[in-house]
């Protein structure tokens, strides 16, 4: 039974934790969750990913801290370094909901976890690193603008002992470690991938009972090369990720090339239906009243066909009742599973046609994302020549957006 005065929340600043927080959001689904998703993202994130955040989000939230109330205004101009910290606290303003649990956007959900919803504020896992510590990365909190307005006050006096959120709300919810055992998930509700390696006969004895994986730490997923070939990462810039952390990595990008690559597609298609041989206008995402400027959709944007690595069904889109919110949490993409070793259906071989070089080609750009190189700059005839040829050279750590400006370019 869907319920739909909670929800789960996570937070995306920009179009490359977007591909997190998409990641995350049809993890969520495929694991049948019963409570609405809510994403919130600032200005920076472009329309393209609004509109496709709101194919997998029942809520895409925009939320700006100069634009905000006062105090927050204030808080932020105070200390300005917190600001994506003070984003997250945002999530505390979600008063049309009872009782949420907040993800990161670099978070996978393996199983369902409805259950966390049994718990109440402010409930967190340990932090690895510091275990009288809890990691804020997933916590069960209860929106409230009178605990929002107290978090803002402590962040002015007090900022935050780690710089981020997690030093600021562990000072301000003191009494986590001593307090109430309930409070504490277990830790298989926010398993840091790379912290399993420390204590490898725990993570084989328990490790399949893992629900939500955190790539914690600055190696993202979105950071590995993918071969989507052989459905594994390859060697990130800062070395070979362990054993447990590659599978865990196969998995998320498994998600990222089955049930996110394919939402670009349908949305580029219903664009195409919307307005034959034109880039249509397709106004506002389904967006909640939002806090600041929204941007209507360029009208130069991407018209015609593009990524699709399979033919796995798009989850709907757009606004959704609660009727629909039942209808999207069974009816969407299949039910991961835990098998890394499984082969992708990407078919890379034969003779294909144009389209199908162009998704092969964005697969080759996936794979060839890396933190550790930098784009090289060519003239836009090099540029065009090369991908024409499908030697695609987009890296970087804003891979996608590249692959969004290349397409875009290509397409013109
Ligand atoms: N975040 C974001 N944009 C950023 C940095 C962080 O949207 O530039 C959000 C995102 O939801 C992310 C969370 O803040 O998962 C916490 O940051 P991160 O996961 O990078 O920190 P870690 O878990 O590695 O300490
Ligand atoms: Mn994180």
């Amino acid at each position: 039974m869907p319920v739909s005065d909670q929800a789960f929340v996570t937070l995306a600043t920009n179009d490359v934790y977007c591909q997190g927080a998409l990641v995350l959001g049809q993890s969520l689904r495929n694991q049948r969750a019963t409570r609405k998703l809510v994403v919130l993202i600032t200005p920076q994130v472009s329309s393209l990913l609004r509109v496709i955040l709101s194919k997998v989000f029942d809520e895409v939230i925009e939320v700006n801290l100069i634009d905000s109330a006062d105090y927050i205004h204030l808080a932020f101009l105070k200390r300005p370094e917190l600001g994506v910290t003070l984003t997250k606290l945002h999530c505390w303003t979600l008063t049309h909901y009872s009782k949420c649990v907040f993800l990161d956007a670099d978070t996978l959900v393996l199983s369902n976890i409805d259950e966390l919803f049994d718990r109440t504020e402010f409930s967190a896992a340990p932090d690895p690193g510091w275990p009288d510590c809890f990691n804020s990365g997933v916590f069960v909190f209860q929106p409230s603008l009178e605990t929002h307005g107290l978090l803002l006050q402590h962040a002015t006096d007090h900022g935050s002992f780690d710089g981020a959120d997690q030093g600021l709300l562990n000072s301000f919810f003191s009494s986590w470690s001593t307090a109430d055992i309930h409070k504490h998930l277990p830790f298989i509700y926010n398993l840091s991938s790379n912290t399993a390696y420390t204590y490898s006969p725990a993570f084989k004895r328990f490790g399949s009972s893992v629900k939500v994986v955190h790539f914690l730490g600055p190696s993202k997923p979105w950071n590995y090369k993918y071969n989507p070939q052989t459905g594994s990462v390859l060697e990130e810039g800062s070395g070979l990720a362990n054993q447990h952390q590659t599978s865990f990595l196969n998995l998320w990008w498994k998600i990222y090339q089955h049930s996110v690559l394919p939402l670009y597609s349908s949305f580029r298609d219903e664009e195409e239906r919307a307005s034959p041989g034109h880039s249509a206008d397709i106004g506002e995402p389904c967006t909640k009243p939002a806090v600041g400027s929204s941007q209507p959709w360029p009208a130069e944007g991407p018209s015609e066909q593009t990524v699709v690595t399979d033919d796995t069904p798009p989850s709907p889109k757009g606004c959704h009742s609660e009727d629909q919110l039942a209808d999207k949490a069974e009816g969407g993409p299949p039910v991961e599973t835990l098998e890394p070793s499984q082969e992708p259906p990407v078919d890379v071989t034969g003779d294909p046609s144009p389209q199908d070089a162009l998704e092969v080609d964005l697969a080759m750009s996936v794979f060839e994302i890396s933190i550790e190189e930098k784009v090289k700059e060519l003239s836009p005839e090099e540029e065009r020549r090369k991908w024409e040829e499908g030697r695609i050279d987009y890296m970087g750590k804003d891979a996608f957006a590249r692959i969004q400006e290349k397409l875009d370019r290509f397409l013109q």
